[in-house]
């Protein structure tokens, strides 16, 4: 009796944990895809050294103190 109550608590321990782990998993998912391009767009904007143009500082090349939108940008 008393072994058959702990299988039952075990299972359920079980059930319940696997539920969390899914439902964690899905709300990550969910906010993975609705945070996403909110970061993006959160970036800091930088001005290209040479043409001018407003990239985001993630994307922007850095080299001595200077911003370049890309590497047609950049110096030689
Ligand atoms: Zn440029």
């Amino acid at each position: 009796m008393l072994i058959k109550t702990a299988i039952v608590m075990v299972a359920v321990y079980l059930l319940y944990r696997l539920a969390k782990y899914a439902i964690k998993k899905k709300l990550e998912k969910l906010l993975n895809r609705t945070m996403k391009p909110e970061i993006k767009n959160s970036g800091q904007l930088v001005q290209c050294g040479k043409c001018g143009t407003w990239v985001n500082e993630q994307d922007a090349i850095k080299k001595r103190g200077l911003v370049y939108c890309s590497r047609t940008c950049l110096p030689d």
